[in-house]
């Protein structure tokens, strides 16, 4: 690992604050479950800085988890998951999709045996729960990931996000359109998921309310018209005097109009039953001796309150062991309606509670529970395992819940997560009645959103790469095309047939201008190639000159003495190698001067042109080289020559130089004569020229002093013999 960097630990514990601070206000999305944000910090410099800083970011937003969730699962998953991020980062992967990878191999799995194994949560959450997770942090690394990608390039930490290579502009395209979605699907699903949560809620809490007053009413409207029945039957006992029979009857047939009663009674002023219905229950009570119902609720109140009472539930007893609610009202004499004489009673058959709830339209999906006003069970639906009579026991639950229903749990008390969802109605005698519905339903439909959503952001990955594969097709291959084209440097037309209709404009466009530009810089290449070869031509022609200047006399046409040094040792060095004789002859005109100084400088001119020409024709093998010396004074080399003929070829040539009349203006012809110095050599070499002119200068001198218009030639001689000769 490399050195801490001090710059860098500050950038990853400012951003681990913000995450913290960021994670302490989470948003709450349906049930117990919320939205966190503040991790989008540690993805950033996992981005940024590698895996040991986000470490660091990590464990910091994960504190901000643990303070809001009192849990310390936060700092496996999300410490990890930075890891995860940062060393996928080294390896160039693309962060979204490495966490998507994070969530689907290892956090989901992880949180699912964390939660389950060890934080122990209720079993209907855990698929909820764990799919938030993934969610939750793919969306947070999406998030990261943009503001990154939106980062000015001057922000980003160069050193460490450099990528090692070039990604192609199909990969790049294809991450911002996923980045992109991710992020849209994500929120808007999330949004819109939980708009639809809360209706759903909201239609769920109306319905139970609705539910809770519609059954409470009929509740009402039964006790009512069992009320109005004793009440009924009281008075109209109350009008007829007693008589036993009668009265029998009466309540017999009262008892028949409204079965609902288990039994009825009527008991005399000392609370001793004198009738009931079905008689039959008298008979069985007057075999046990005389049935007293003086200490009971319902006599009391009627008989000494003087009040139509209904009671709470109890246990009946005399006439059955049934749990009844009791429903009596004072009788009187018909001329004494102040002084009861005795009460009616009916005992209602709590079992027949049931028809009320019958009409319940999804009974499946509702439980009732209808309790007295000592909160005993008066009625609970079977499904509930709730007996009459028994205390009605629950808790409130779901405090920490984003809901606006009223929650309760009735099986575990204790427990946090919600059971059922409810509403109550109190009915006017002072009883309440509880509608119910499991809270688990909800959890799934929100659970099955969720999936929903995963699995829409799943399907989209999958058109998005499609897509993506198209559209960079659309724009990547004419831009090959073009290229290809713009290489292949000989051709010149617009080829259409790589471009279809949805080619883009801008791409359609580029191809032409790029041909036009072709085109173009062929054309100024052409005239560019017919100009260098023009200027090579002429340059030629004047090195051509150049040469010709620098070889030959311009006066003459004959080498220069130049050409001639330069070339010499070339011409001693062939002969030296075959052993073939040269010749070194120097020429020069006898009396010149007084030509130029007759004739004029023109003249003698003219006179230099028209010897050179002779020695042009007199000495005219490939291997001759004539060239002037300087002045009048003229070289004759003669490689390869024959030694013997040297001298009478040089003879013949000042000869005819003598013989022949020399034009050097109009009309004027003048004689001169030429003395040459020679010397031939088969045996001796020597590639300084100097060596060789010095001889042939003697001899010239010779020729001079001897009288000129001569020729003196001989073999060339050693140095040595040289000094000899001249001692
Ligand atoms: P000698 O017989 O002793 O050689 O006598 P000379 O007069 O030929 O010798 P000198 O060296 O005294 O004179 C050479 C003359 O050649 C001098 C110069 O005026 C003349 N001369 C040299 N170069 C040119 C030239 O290019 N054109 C003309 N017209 N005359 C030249
Ligand atoms: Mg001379
Ligand atoms: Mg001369």
């Amino acid at each position: 690992m490399q050195l801490i960097n001090k710059r860098h630990l500050t950038f990853a514990f400012v951003l681990g604050f913000m995450g913290l601070l960021l994670n302490l206000m989470p948003i709450p999305l349906f049930g117990n479950q919320q939205l966190i944000i503040g991790n989008l910090f540690f993805v950033i410099v996992a981005v940024f800085l590698g895996p040991w800083y986000a470490l660091l970011t990590a464990l910091m937003c994960a504190s901000g988890l643990y303070i809001v969730w009192d849990s310390w699962h936060p700092f496996i998953l999300f410490p990890l998951e930075a890891l995860w991020l940062g060393y996928a980062r080294r390896k160039e992967y693309y962060s979204l999709y490495a966490d998507i990878g994070y969530w689907v191999i290892v956090g989901m799995p992880l949180f699912y045996i964390l939660v389950r194994f060890v934080l122990e949560m209720p079993d209907s959450y855990m698929f909820f729960t764990t799919l938030k997770q993934g969610i939750n942090g793919i969306l947070y690394t999406s998030l990261g990931a943009i503001i990154i990608t939106m980062l000015p390039q001057r922000l980003h930490i160069a050193a460490k996000l450099k990528n090692q290579h070039r990604k192609s502009f199909n990969h790049q395209l294809s991450y911002t359109f996923t980045q992109l979605l991710t992020l849209v699907l994500l929120v808007s699903a999330l949004i819109f998921s939980n708009l639809s949560i809360n209706h759903q809620q909201l239609d769920v809490k109306r319905h139970l309310e609705d539910t809770a007053l519609h059954l409470g009413k009929a509740t009402e409207t039964y006790l009512d018209n069992h009320i109005s029945a004793i009440d009924t039957a009281a008075r109209w006992l109350s009008f007829s005097a007693y008589d036993s029979e009668q009265w029998q009857s009466l309540l017999s047939k009262l008892h028949k109009n409204y079965p609902d009663f288990i039994s009825m009674l009527i008991a005399n002023e000392q609370g001793i039953v004198t009738l009931s219905s079905p008689v039959t229950n008298m008979q069985q009570s007057q075999d046990n001796a005389a049935f007293s119902i003086i200490d009971r609720h319902y006599f009391q109140q009627a008989f000494f309150n003087q009040i139509t009472y209904i009671s709470p539930v109890f246990l009946g007893r005399g006439f059955g062991n049934d749990p009844i609610v009791a429903i009596s009202a004072a009788l009187y004499l018909p001329q004494s309606p102040i002084a009861p004489i005795g009460i009616i009673e009916g005992s209602l058959n709590l079992a027949e509670f049931s028809q009320i709830y019958q009409r319940i339209p999804d009974k499946t999906q509702h439980d009732i529970v209808l309790v007295d006003e000592n909160n005993l069970v008066i009625y609970a639906s079977p499904a509930l395992n709730k007996s009459p009579l028994s205390e009605f026991v629950f808790s409130s639950s779901g405090f920490n819940y984003k809901t606006s229903l009223a929650m309760l749990n009735i099986k575990q008390l204790k427990h946090k997560s919600p059971e059922f969802a409810y509403a109550k109605h109190i009915i006017k005698n002072g009883w309440t009645l509880y509608v119910l519905t499991p809270f688990y339903p909800l959890v799934m439909q929100v659970e099955r959103q969720y999936f929903t959503t995963f699995s829409i952001l799943l399907l989209s990955f999958l058109v998005t790469f499609a897509l993506i594969k198209v559209v960079s097709l659309r724009l990547t291959k004419p831009l090959e095309a073009i290229a290809k084209k713009f290489h292949n440097w000989h051709q010149l037309e617009q080829d259409d047939t790589i471009f279809n209709d949805s080619t883009p404009q801008e791409i359609f466009t580029l191809s032409r201008s790029i041909l036009k530009s072709k085109q173009e810089l062929i054309s100024y290449q052409l005239e560019l190639e017919e100009k260098v070869a023009h200027r090579t031509i002429e340059l030629q022609a004047a090195n051509t000159k150049l040469r010709l200047l620098a070889e030959k006399d311009e006066l003459t046409q004959l080498y220069n003495r130049r050409y001639t040094e330069t070339h010499f040792p070339r011409l001693n060095d062939m002969c030296q190698r075959s052993c073939a004789a040269m010749a070194f002859c120097i020429l020069d005109i006898d009396h010149f001067k007084s030509i130029n100084d007759t004739h004029g400088h023109q003249a003698g001119d003219n006179a230099l042109i028209f010897i050179a020409d002779m020695m042009k024709q007199c000495f005219k093998r490939d291997t001759d080289v004539i060239s002037r010396y300087g002045g009048e004074e003229f070289l004759i080399i003669l490689p390869l020559c024959n030694p013997i003929e040297v001298k009478p070829h040089l003879d013949k040539f000042r000869q005819s130089v003598s013989d022949t009349p020399i034009p050097i203006g109009q009309n004027v012809n003048i004689h001169l004569t030429i003395s040459i110095g020679a010397v031939y050599s088969d045996n001796h070499y020597h590639s300084d020229i100097d060596y060789w002119f010095k001889q042939a200068d003697i001899n010239l001198y010779q020729a001079k002093t001897d009288g000129r218009d001569r020729v003196i030639c001989n073999q060339l001689t050693s140095n040595k013999q040289d000094k000899q000769s001249t001692a």
